[in-house]
């Protein structure tokens, strides 16, 4: 059993903030770090820490940071045969600022991930047979996306698409061609073009994009949990309370672990509370990957 996540690999680069800057100002943060990131590779380091084997697939550039985040994925068990060194290119950049009650903004640079084409779609093409679960993301050029799902069509594994971050449209073959979509409330505001911001909302958005083809839809909905929607049944699954100090990886937490969840047979709704559960542990702890989950605490709160 296998989990393939195919997109994007970042170094983060993050000041911690009183308030996050509006346009034009400058905010004097007192704290600074560099953190191994980009949504794919937490993913992948997700799916590792739950003890789950996992291939990760992208591209990084053959400067110093390629080298620390490829050291890094291997570190934490991520199987990294399908991710190419570029010589010609930066590797993807976030710059992140985290204000003090855990909110972030991001800006990225995406660098190597901007050129993941044919070399990974075949290295991705040769893993299918084992794979179960497939994670991807829009980190990296969506025609690359596009032909990724396409060749995975024909295979049996599950195909969770994560959203982000959101093109302008999304072409409408995209929807019919994943199992699972999960965009947070940002991102299904962006999808359906008006305001998700709790249970109500995520039921219409959800509507929305199974009229657009989307098969299940889970919109994540922060420190409210998330809210899962089939076609034929629609439901609201509990947020298991903490207190927040850094929201960065909640989602990729998520994903990993519901991806985990349904590699390992269990139901929709169990594989969305182990998200929740991975969710929460996540915004307890600063930093991205470094915040992720054990094995071992995550089946503690999942007891
Ligand atoms: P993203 O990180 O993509 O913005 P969310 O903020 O929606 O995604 O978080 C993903 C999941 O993490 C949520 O569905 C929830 O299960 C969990 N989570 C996030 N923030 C909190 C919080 N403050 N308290 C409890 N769980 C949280």
């Amino acid at each position: 059993m296998t989990i393939v996540v195919f997109g994007s690999i970042n170094l983060d680069l993050v000041v911690e903030v009183p308030h996050l800057p509006v346009r034009g100002e400058t905010v004097v943060g007192n704290r600074f770090f560099s953190a191994t990131g980009g949504k794919a590779a937490n993913q992948a380091v997700a799916v590792a820490k739950l003890g789950v084997p996992v291939y990760s697939i992208g591209r990084v550039g053959s400067d110093n940071f390629g080298k620390v985040l490829l050291e890094n994925l291997q570190k934490a068990g991520v199987d990294t045969r399908g991710v190419t060194i570029d010589p010609d290119t930066h590797s993807g950049v976030a710059s992140i600022v985290i204000d003090e009650y855990g909110d972030n903004a991001i800006a990225c640079a995406a660098g190597a991930n901007n050129l993941v084409r044919e070399q990974e779609l075949s290295d991705f093409q040769a893993l299918l047979p084992q794979a179960k679960v497939i994670l991807m993301e829009l980190g990296i050029p969506l025609a690359t996306v596009m032909e990724a799902l396409k060749r995975a069509q024909d295979s049996n594994c599950t195909i969770i698409l994560d959203p982000a971050p959101v093109k302008s449209k999304l072409p409408d073959e995209i929807y019919q061609m994943v199992d699972i979509i999960t965009p947070n409330e940002i991102e299904a505001s962006q999808l359906v073009g008006f305001t998700v911001d709790g249970i109500t909302t995520a039921r219409q958005a959800a509507f929305f994009l199974h009229q657009m083809g989307a098969k299940t839809v889970i919109i994540t909905l922060g420190s409210q949990g998330a809210f899962c929607s089939t076609g034929e049944e629609s439901y609201w699954v509990r947020p298991i309370p903490v207190k927040a100090i850094d929201t960065v990886a909640a989602g990729d937490a998520f994903n990993g672990a519901l991806a985990v969840a349904l590699a390992e047979g269990k139901s929709l709704k169990e594989a969305i509370q182990w998200g929740n559960v991975a969710g929460a542990l996540t915004v307890t702890k600063r930093g991205a990957q470094s915040s992720l989950p054990h094995k071992e605490s995550f089946l503690q709160l999942l007891a």
